[in-house]
């Protein structure tokens, strides 16, 4: 856990967010700033600064599967949706702690911007 780490403060319950779903690795909450209907950050419990910092295999791989089990759940499984990682700068990332974003419930453009 690191101190000042936004993501770090909401695991710990310091910072509200809307959370939809946990478990003993993985949170999940929705994005306070929504790019699509369903916008949810899934984040490890561990803080990881970034995919590029990220070493654990199974860590990565529980991220994927907690936002698959989530889509599913948000109703947007069938129609689709998108899951990212902004990693560094050219990316975008401002969080760093890792975090997957699950987007749906729209048609998504591709390439994005
Ligand atoms: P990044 O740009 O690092 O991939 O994504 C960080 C995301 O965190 C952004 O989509 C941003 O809207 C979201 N975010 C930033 N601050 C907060 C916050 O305090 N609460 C929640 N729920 N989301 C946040
Ligand atoms: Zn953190």
């Amino acid at each position: 856990m690191a101190d000042d780490c936004l993501f770090c403060r909401i695991i710990r319950r310091e910072i509200p967010a809307a959370i939809v779903a946990e478990d003993a690795h993985c949170i999940a909450f929705r994005d306070i700033n929504a790019q699509a209907p369903v916008h949810i950050l899934v984040v490890p419990r561990e803080h990881i600064s970034s995919l590029d910092a990220a070493t654990d295999a199974a860590a990565v791989g529980r991220l994927a599967l907690f936002a698959a089990e989530l889509a599913r759940t948000e109703g947007i499984a069938a129609s689709g949706y998108r899951t990212v990682f902004n990693t560094n700068a050219d990316a975008g990332q401002t969080v760093f702690h890792l975090h997957l974003h699950l987007l749906g419930g729209r048609a998504l453009r591709w390439p994005p911007g």
